[in-house]
């Protein structure tokens, strides 16, 4: 039994992968991973069996960490951790080591992510929200509003993936700025020194689902009054290296392997470019077209999620058939917004974004 079927990576039916996590990650990322699946390094082992405190595991979680740090060029106070729990946890996990009981955090409402986290974060504390779009069903992205000064922090969501709206600009505020990065992470430049924690699930544009992403400034960390779980606390994973537990192994891998995939795209400031071209392509085809229409606010439109409807509602199953028959994968809508929701993230080569734009006019034509 061949074991390693080559054909079955290689000439597997071509799908494009447009869903919106997890997610498409770079081909050569699959291909690696897989081998070392069977063989890992030529060391006899699967990835899958080694011990995590190996050297060849430590190695793997340094360069993890480390690629991090450099791609987004972060100073001597920021920490990189690789968590469990996905990016719901830090829901919690931020207020739990950042917010005391008689303390107000300051949050933006800009979509169901935001909500969950405004939720978690009122069990550890006060929230504030500062501003909402949910009026609008979350189309735009708030922008005249005051964060009080006296908030323990001010926590966005970068990048709204069900809604499909994105902050172009980060709001300037004097306390701490938290961020979920879930969506937009890796996809353009921000000025990353300047928050005080990312946070960020893998599945939608750094690796496979079961780890996150976090960035935390150590200053702000050892204010809270509450006793914090070990597992829950910052702390403890910064002195253990980001190995207090076991870490998940095979997840990290693979963002290891997105993330020098991403170095050898020169980095950030190059996959941005790329982004903003695929992102501007495909809105102007929406634009263009008199069957389809973009459904967040122009200047607020995420470069990541694409969301438009049909303005034909009942040819919108027929639309996802074309499409699904054509071999482009993922582009339902989220089940609370419907339509459709095409993400072009990272991984997904400028070549996908024109071919789906060539099946969206076929259909137009044909409708
Ligand atoms: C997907 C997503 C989440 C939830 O991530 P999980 O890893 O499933 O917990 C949170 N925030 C944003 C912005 C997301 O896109």
């Amino acid at each position: 039994m061949n074991l390693v079927n080559d054909d079955v990576i290689t000439e597997k039916k071509f799908v494009h992968n447009f869903n919106g996590g997890p997610s498409i990650l770079p081909k050569t990322v699959f291909e690696q991973a897989s081998r070392s699946v069977l063989n890992y390094n030529n060391t006899g082992l699967s990835i899958l069996e080694m011990g995590h405190r190996t050297k060849d595991f430590q190695s793997i979680m340094e360069e993890a960490r480390a690629l991090v740090r450099e791609l987004m060029n972060l100073d001597d106070e920021h920490e990189v951790l690789f968590l469990h729990g996905g990016a719901s946890t830090q829901f919690m996990q931020v207020p739990m080591n950042l917010l005391n009981e008689n303390e107000t955090a300051a949050y933006a409402d800009t979509g169901v992510w935001s909500a969950k986290a405004i939720k978690e974060a009122k069990l550890f504390g006060n929230v504030d929200v500062v501003c909402t779009s949910k009026e609008s069903n979350y189309n735009f992205i708030p922008k005249n509003f005051a964060v009080p000064n006296d908030s323990k922090y001010f926590h966005i969501t970068t990048n709204n993936t069900i809604y499909g709206t994105q902050w172009q600009s980060i709001p300037a505020v004097s306390i701490p700025l938290v961020a979920d990065m879930s969506s937009d992470i890796f996809s353009r430049q921000r000025d990353f020194n300047s928050f005080a924690l990312i946070y960020a699930g893998a599945q939608k544009n750094m690796g496979p689902a079961g780890v996150n992403l976090v960035v935390v400034k150590k200053n702000i960390l050892g204010k809270v009054k509450r006793a914090l779980p070990t597992i829950m606390d910052y702390r403890n994973h910064i002195k253990e290296g980001s190995m207090l537990n076991t870490p998940p192994v095979f997840a990290v891998y693979v963002c290891m392997l997105t993330l020098q995939w991403l170095k050898q795209q020169e980095g950030i400031e190059a996959i941005e470019k790329v982004n903003n071209q695929k992102a501007e392509m495909l809105y102007q085809a929406i634009d263009n077209s008199a069957l389809f229409k973009a459904t967040a606010v122009k200047e607020d439109r995420s470069k990541m999620n694409v969301c438009f409807i049909i303005k034909d509602i009942s040819l919108e199953k027929k639309f996802l058939n074309f499409a699904e028959q054509n071999n482009i994968y993922g582009i339902k809508g989220h089940r609370t917004v419907g339509g459709f929701r095409a993400s072009i993230y990272n991984a997904l080569p400028v070549s996908s974004v024109e071919y789906f734009i060539d099946v969206m006019k076929e259909f137009e034509k044909n409708h």
